[in-house]
């Protein structure tokens, strides 16, 4: 039996462990995932325990991407770059670091590339998912710029300073989600990406810009998968705005990293469909 897991606090609303284990099944693999909620101050102990336990792979979520990195044998060259690992491996008895959520979301926008190119975007957030999606914008789009909108100034400023040289043409700059000047920041974007888990379940009544209004004009993505529809997307959708949920890209950072474990595809269609029925119980 292969061992795999997912890592996080909180992580009971992961839906990671239904789509592999429902891919697992289907595909007649004998392996086994499961949810591990570990503390930030566990972490280093909870990673020990699946390296001794042999497990073959696991995932991390928030909050732990920048700091499981401290914790492996390798950190590939892409997660490098990124500073954020969500999928780990074993290699030759190594822990090695990878980083799919970069190609989930660029799978998930392929459809909209044509609307990132030249435009202005708001990159709400600045944790782990948030290096790994402007990460993406800068080597595969070209936005005409992007602004970290986030609640810890520090911490958007010290990412806008570590992309700062991915892409020179591409002026990034960084503001506090409490500046005065948050509705005329919002209007002046033409696409707008949330990456932090504000409106995700249970606190679905929350959205992380809860006053700001939309425009028809934009494109709006939430990073969130559960609920499907956030009260940001709701809001974005009432005022005309394309909206992207953030389904498509859990579907697809999830398939490649089950490419990594098992060297199978994920079979997207069957998975997908028992993703959607739990969560319209939900
Ligand atoms: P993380 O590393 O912990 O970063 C969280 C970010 O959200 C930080 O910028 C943090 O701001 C901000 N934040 C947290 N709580 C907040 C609050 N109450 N108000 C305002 N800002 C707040 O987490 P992550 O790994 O980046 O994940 C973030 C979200 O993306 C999660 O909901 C996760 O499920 C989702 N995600 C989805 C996919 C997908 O495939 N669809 C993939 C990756 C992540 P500070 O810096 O001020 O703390």
């Amino acid at each position: 039996m292969n061992l795999y897991a997912i890592i996080g606090h909180p992580v009971a609303h992961s839906l990671s462990p239904l789509m592999h284990n429902t891919a697992f099944e289907l595909l007649g693999l004998q392996c086994r995932y499961e949810a591990i909620d570990s503390e930030p101050e566990d972490l280093r102990e909870t990673v020990a325990t699946l390296r001794e336990k042999g497990y073959s792979g696991f995932n991390i979520t928030l909050p732990h991407k920048e700091a499981i990195r401290s914790h492996l044998d390798e950190v590939d060259k892409d997660a490098q770059i990124i500073g954020a690992v969500n999928t780990v491996v074993r290699r030759d008895n190594k822990l090695v670091g990878i980083n799919t959520d970069t190609r989930g979301f660029l799978r998930s926008l392929e459809p909209f590339r044509t609307r990132i190119t030249g435009s202005r975007v708001l990159l709400l957030g600045a944790g782990g998912a948030a290096r790994a999606v402007l990460c993406a914008l800068l080597q595969h789009h070209q936005p005409a710029r992007v602004v970290i909108l986030n609640r810890s100034l520090e911490r958007a400023e010290q990412l806008a300073l570590d992309f700062g040289n991915l892409q020179p043409l591409v002026p990034l700059s960084a503001e506090s989600l409490f500046d005065d000047n948050l509705q005329g920041t919002v209007a002046q974007a033409e696409v707008v990406i949330n990456t932090t888990p504000v409106g995700m379940i249970p606190y679905t009544h929350s959205s992380p810009l809860e006053e700001t209004k939309f425009s028809k004009n934009q494109l709006c993505m939430d990073l969130i998968y559960v609920p499907l529809e956030t009260k940001l997307l709701k809001r974005a959708q009432e005022a005309g705005a394309t909206t992207v949920g953030g389904l498509d890209m859990f579907m697809h950072q999830g398939a490649e990293s089950f490419r990594l474990w098992t060297g199978q595809d994920l079979p997207e269609e069957p998975v997908r469909e028992t993703i959607l029925q739990k969560l319209k119980e939900q």
